[in-house]
């Protein structure tokens, strides 16, 4: 492939020294002696050390030219595994698979022993993972700050057709880019009661006493810029109790107050919160959003003041941006070191708050909407209650003042109302910025969910369609692709995506198409082989790869998918000969651990699969496939050898997506409702190159306020549609307990629960979804016309680059300095650790 001119020259035998002086000194090993794991280590350490040169170097570079820095608030990055990424960045992937070749090591065996680090749940967490890597890659200061869960999300395994959550114990066997930073360890401090004082200057003082408190200790991973010698930091936090368990506890008495600091400490960080787009509102989930949200704040006021002697200034080189409303209290927390520790008057404060938090909203579903209960919020933090209640009345004068009488405005914009902290508001009102994550979503914000606040304050409201970084889902994940790619527009598009719609004009080269077809196949065939020894099921690879990978939800519309492959089934059964070309349907999907339907939808996956793969009389026209803990790693896999993408999400509920956008890039054509970045993505490539289908977001919206609408007038007017639900209650797929899939079929259509019957439109879309899948196997027949689409499909990705989102976060929001780092002439020096 070729290459830009790099910072630091890659030494092929510095680096194979090394792995053999990291295994022997690691290990006491020779690398004969050495198990793979053993040399995953070994090797990522090697690659560490080059990389700490030049994160060194950027840091001292940030320190001399002093750039405006964004910190990336975020509960969860989906980083996915670092050491292949690594070596992309560093452009030193291909000399570092030749070196191990010549040490007789596997460099994708060697790859396949990291765990996923997987501190996220899906979309929100890996579009974090996705804007650290086009920060570091464009040159800016950045840093993201989380949570170093203990147990990330669950690894996820298939028992009998239903999912069990296994502990993922990502640390076992240490993380080898990690760096502890004891040297930065806030305390962070956690109820008691707030004592307010007049000090020797006549100051108001407000202090937190009788508190626990627990000790936030940073451990920093470095960020590879691609190509350009720029190391960011993700810095997460991990806990570790303030006093350790000595006897001068037990003289002073404070046993019990050792005891609990130690076990505050090791709860807090215990595990992610398992759920996606869903609240729950677990005291434990709040105590982690503050733990992460104080260590950062302070941190990040500690260093602007190590350079900067005024903190009215702070804004002018830190912004904050807060991904989701989990960590929202970072405004409070900001107001509370500016007044408490700083000094600054209200006024003063609030001016540099306002200035440095920015909020993005991911979600307009109720159900994942944060409201703290007034009880819980201000016992486990009562100073930054004060502040939010101050904050609240002053906004609610506003908008008394602005509304007069109107008690219903205060009703629907109070941050503090009916006995619950409204995080949102208190985000809205205290930010400088509001954006959605694509322009549907952000449409619907200000004219529908957000109107209120949109009216209010109009100009704070902004659109930032998602991205994705190409150098993980296709230079990584598809290098077959990614090297065509190079082959006909030449490297740019690695840094410049928009570079790669000069592939337009092969989409109808007939050589150009059958390349392209071929690279697809074997795509095809390395997730064929994966699928076998991962799940036993042997799939066809020339069948088409229709593929539905995101969080399981119900209105993400799993349900509706696996209800057509019954309707499917059921017409092959009653027409054995009719013209059907061969499809492998595949999913993966981890379900929150507490959500029944959507555990209960894997197992109907599951229990549709064991029937319809093993029927001889359908002649393995269509095969199903669960393929087991959908991360990452496998997703970089599973987008690569994708024909369908399907996003199917009732319109209005997905608000943005980037799935869609990993399977266009990889040239699967789109199969999905105008929702969320689908429609950008269609706009992008051509109705003629997607497959849409279903209820418009406007309809869907119509018949909520109605109240919905009656499926069972789907149910008795539709013989095919009834047949397949009558096939979830008359023991089909479960003939030893037919009660087992009786609450999907009452989600559907009965009404007797708290919910709507088929809140999201799933009988309403069928028909339509059918029809538009009937088009996908007449389009697929038609080779060259499904080679010109595909190929169409990655030349038009190139908005869908998160590069491409944080320039516009940068342009719009942030107005970062952009930094580049001078060429440094030198090799790296050794290595060893
Ligand atoms: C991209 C990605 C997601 C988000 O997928 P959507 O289809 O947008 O919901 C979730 N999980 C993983 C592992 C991903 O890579």
């Amino acid at each position: 492939m070729l290459k830009k001119p790099v910072i630091q020259k890659f030494d092929k035998d510095l680096f194979k020294n090394s792995v053999v002086y990291n295994v022997k000194t690691l290990y006491r090993k020779t690398l004969e002696e050495a198990t793979q794991q053993q040399i995953f280590q070994a090797v990522s350490y090697a690659i560490k050390d080059i990389i700490v040169d030049n994160w060194m170097n950027t840091q001292k570079e940030y320190q001399k030219e002093d750039p405006k820095t964004v910190y990336y608030l975020s509960m969860e990055f989906l980083m996915g595994r670092a050491l292949g990424n690594n070596l992309i960045n560093l452009q030193a992937y291909e000399d570092v698979e030749e070196a191990l070749e010549e040490l007789g090591i596997d460099i994708n065996t060697v790859e396949d022993q990291e765990p996923d680090p997987a501190l996220g749940n899906g979309g929100l967490g890996r579009l974090a993972a996705c804007f650290l890597d086009s920060l570091a890659t464009l040159g800016y200061a950045a840093y993201g700050c989380g949570i170093r869960y203990r147990y990330g999300m669950f690894k996820q395994e298939i028992r009998d057709g239903y999912q069990i959550e296994v502990p993922d114990n990502w640390l076992a066997d240490g993380n080898p880019f990690e760096l502890r930073r004891p040297e930065y360890a806030k305390e962070v401090k956690f109820g008691g009661y707030v004592n307010v004082f007049v000090d020797e200057n006549g100051r108001n003082c407000f202090k937190q006493e009788g508190y626990q408190s627990v000790k936030a200790v940073p451990y920093d991973m470095p960020i590879v810029g691609y190509g350009n010698g720029i190391v960011n930091t993700l810095r997460i936090w991990d806990a570790e109790p303030v006093e350790c368990f000595q006897l001068e506890s037990f003289d002073k008495g404070d046993y019990q107050k050792a005891v609990e600091q130690e076990n505050l400490a090791r709860n807090i960080v215990e595990v992610l919160y398992p759920n996606d787009n869903h609240y729950a509102g677990k005291e434990l989930r709040l105590k982690q959003q503050y733990f992460f949200i104080s260590a950062s704040v302070q941190e990040a006021v500690e260093k602007y003041m190590r350079k900067h002697d005024d903190i009215r200034k702070f804004h002018e080189k830190v912004t904050f941006q807060l991904n989701d409303t989990h960590p929202t209290v970072a405004i409070a927390e900001l107001m509370r070191i500016l007044m408490d520790d700083y000094y600054l008057t209200w006024d003063e404060a609030w001016a540099v708050t306002t200035k440095t938090c920015a909020y993005t909203n991911h979600t307009i579903m109720a159900e994942a909407l944060e409201k703290w209960p007034i009880e819980l919020f201000s016992r486990l933090l009562p100073r930054i209650y004060q502040i939010v209640e101050e904050i609240n009345r002053r906004f609610v004068a506003q908008v008394s003042q602005m509304y007069p009488g109107n008690q219903n405005k205060i009703a629907k914009m109070a941050i503090i109302y009916d006995g619950q902290v409204k995080m949102a508001h208190l985000a809205i009102v205290s930010g400088y910025s509001v954006n959605g994550v694509a322009r549907l979503h952000t449409e619907i914000l200000e004219k529908q969910e957000l109107k209120d606040f949109y009216e209010m304050m109009p100009d704070k409201f902004n659109n930032k369609t998602n991205g994705i970084t190409q150098r993980r889902f296709l230079l990584h994940g598809n290098p077959l692709l990614a090297q065509w790619v190079t082959a006909h527009v030449g490297s740019d598009w690695i840094t410049d995506l928009s570079k790669i719609s000069g592939l337009k004009i092969y989409a109808e080269d007939k050589k150009a198409q059958q390349e392209f077809m071929n690279i697809k196949y074997q795509n095809k065939v390395r997730l064929a082989n994966y699928i076998l020894e991962h799940n036993g099921v042997e799939v066809d690879p020339r069948s088409i790869f229709d593929v539905q990978v995101k969080r399981l939800h119900e209105y993400k519309r799993q349900l509706l998918n696996i209800l057509h492959i019954m309707y499917l089934y059921n017409g092959l059964k009653e027409n054995p000969d009719k013209e059907f070309y061969p499809r492998t349907f595949i999913f993966g999907a981890k379900a929150a651990a507490g959500y029944r339907n959507a555990k209960l939808t894997i197992k109907l996956i599951n229990a549709v699969a064991d029937v319809v793969n093993n029927d001889p009389s359908i002649g393995g026209k269509i095969k199903v496939v669960f393929i087991e803990d959908y991360k990452v790693s496998n997703a970089e896999w599973i987008f690569a050898a994708a024909d369908v993408s399907e996003q199917i999400s009732t319109a209005s509920k997905e608000a943005s997506g980037t799935g869609n956008m990993k399977f266009m890039l990889n040239g699967a054509l789109t199969l999905g409702t105008m929702d969320g970045a689908n429609v950008e993505i269609v706009e992008e490539v051509g109705m003629d190159n997607a497959f849409i289908f279903g209820l418009s977001s406007d309809e869907v919206i119509r018949f909520e306020n109605f109240g919905g609408y009656n499926p069972m007038d789907i149910f008795n007017n539709d013989p095919d549609i009834r047949k397949v639900l009558m096939q979830l209650i008359n023991g089909t797929f479960a003939p030893y307990d037919t009660e087992l899939f009786r609450p999907l079929y009452n989600s559907l259509l009965n009404t007797q629960s708290t919910s709507k019957a088929d809140m999201y439109f799933i009988l309403k879309d069928f028909k339509p979804y059918a029809e538009a899948q009937r088009k996908v196997e007449a389009a697929y027949i038609d080779e060259a016309g499904w080679a010109k689409s595909a190929i169409l499909n990655v030349a038009c990705s190139g908005k869908f680059s998160s590069d491409r989102t944080i320039q516009e976060y940068v342009n719009d929001i942030w107005h970062l300095d952009k930094v580049v780092l001078p060429k440094r002439a030198e090799n790296p020096k050794v290595i060893g650790k």
